[in-house]
């Protein structure tokens, strides 16, 4: 109980990042230059533990650039756009 409760306070806000696969890893992998390899950042994001937090933390934020959750923006922006789809389908139903 006591681990469950320590883990629960670690996973708040923010908390999610200690658990990151990719802390250490190079930087310029999950923000790579245009047109560059997005692979080996993918391959991090998905052993990643965090890897939910990481992503939902991104699209609620509208983060514009890198990989985050193991999606690029572009991906990112079909996951708001279906998000907003389903809450206008929500509000007209
Ligand atoms: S999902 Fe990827 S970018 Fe997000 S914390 Fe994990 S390794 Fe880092």
């Amino acid at each position: 109980m006591r681990r469950e409760l320590i883990d629960a306070l670690a996973l708040g806000p923010l908390g999610w990042k200690d658990y990151a696969n990719c802390l250490g890893a190079n930087e310029d992998l999950f923000f790579p230059d245009r047109g560059a390899s997005t692979r080996v950042a993918k391959q991090i994001c998905a052993a990643c533990q965090v890897r939910v937090d990481c992503l939902e933390y991104a699209v609620t934020r509208g983060e514009k650039f890198g990989i985050w959750g193991g999606l690029s923006e572009r991906e990112r922006r079909k996951i708001r756009k279906q998000r907003a789809l389903e809450a206008l389908e929500r509000a007209v139903s």
